[in-house]
């Protein structure tokens, strides 16, 4: 993969006769809430006193500020700054949701493949992440696809993003600067220079997850097997392989270790995330080794998946999903394991205390709370 490689999801664009003194451009690719902190601090102000002036009414900070804007939101902040307001809106992760779903609006809580925020007031979290390298060589900005939740690594680089200060642990809430700060480049909290982070390499296949995705804005179909998916097929799929990962890692067993070996993952390598949260939460680390492992699967296609967990009579609990269906391309497996369920005796299960692992979990979520 080489550094030609980079999606283009916003062109940006120049201010035109803007009312404030110093408006600096939307970047390519930079996403809104990014241009609106570094406006604000051009104006030698913080990101809330800039967005008070422009929506009095909006508590814009205290929501995820990167979903959506109205038309008429947008034309106000157009005619303050005077960046167009198709530019503006591009900048906003709705676009890409309406193509991922056909919806034009964001649910309440979580939207699949988009990271969360986990706002509380104005702080957060994760859910921001970046490149340390590319914030030491260019002007630090956070772009669209650092909201994305199938981006764990930067393509440039080829290293692991990260979504939290590397001295102090606070995650990013570049929101929170104040001037004199002039640009997005250190720590809201300790001031730390966040080009100076260390980096870690990122998995390959990670990389290769991540780009055959972005491909799929711009391409009709990818294939899996001889199925030819769509980009919410495609999606879906993904989705359901880190659901069935995510479960055998946390309760492995011989027959589910065997048919995972199959399809090339190793799951004694795959580290259950600490908090057990939902996909959007999890740190780009997590998200990476998952989403590397699901290319792996991609790999191996339908037909072997299927007769694999037919051999190894894996049990339906963990590749039938408890609601909603099994991916189009995988509708055949509901049969191809009731057969299988017949010759595989399960015994009643047992009530035992909570196991060691699932306290950790709770511990680290109870941990991450207290780190807003
Ligand atoms: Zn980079
Ligand atoms: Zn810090």
């Amino acid at each position: 993969m080489d550094a030609s490689y980079q999606c283009r999801w916003g062109a940006g664009a120049r201010p035109l006769n803007p009312v404030w003194p110093m408006v600096p451009a939307l970047l390519q690719d930079e996403v809104i809430s990014s241009w609106l902190m570094r406006c604000a601090l051009a104006q030698g102000c913080d990101a809330t006193t800039l967005t008070g002036e422009v929506w009095p009414r909006l508590r814009y900070w205290c929501n995820d500020p990167d979903r959506e804007l109205s038309i008429e939101q947008s034309q106000h902040l157009t005619r303050l700054s005077g960046i167009p307001t198709a530019a503006l809106q591009a900048a906003t992760l709705q676009p890409l949701y309406q193509l991922m779903t056909g919806a034009a609006e964001f649910p309440r809580g979580i939207a699949p493949w988009f990271l969360c925020l986990g706002c509380r007031n104005r702080r957060r979290s994760g859910g921001l992440q970046y490149c340390p390298k590319c914030f030491k060589e260019r002007l630090p900005h956070y772009l669209i696809q650092d909201r994305l939740a199938w981006h764990s690594a930067c393509p440039l680089h080829q290293v692991i993003l990260l979504d939290r200060c590397e001295c102090c642990h606070a995650p990013l809430c570049p929101h929170l600067l104040a001037p004199p700060e002039q640009t997005l480049g250190r720590c809201h909290r300790c001031g730390y220079e966040l080009g100076f982070a260390s980096t870690d390499r990122a998995p390959i296949k990670a990389l290769s997850f991540q780009l055959a995705a972005d491909e799929l804005f711009s391409k009709p179909t990818l294939r899996y097997g001889e199925n030819h998916l769509l980009l919410t097929e495609w999606f879906a799929l993904s989705r359901w392989m880190i659901g069935i990962l995510r479960t055998a890692a946390r309760a492995p067993s011989p027959c589910t270790e065997m048919f995972f070996r199959e399809l090339g993952v190793n799951l004694a390598e795959l580290r259950p995330p600490p908090t057990g949260l939902p996909f959007e939460y999890l740190s780009p680390v997590d998200r990476a080794g998952l989403l590397a492992h699901v290319w792996s699967m991609l790999e191996v296609g339908p037909e072997r998946l299927m007769a694999v967990a037919e051999r190894e009579r894996v049990r339906p609990s963990l590749l039938l999903p408890r609601s909603g269906e099994l991916p189009a391309s995988l509708a055949r497996l509901g049969a191809v394991l009731k057969s299988s369920r017949r010759r595989n005796y399960n015994l009643a299960p047992v009530r035992t205390p909570r196991s060691v692992k699932s306290v950790l979990m709770r511990w680290q979520r109870l941990l991450r709370k207290f780190q807003r």
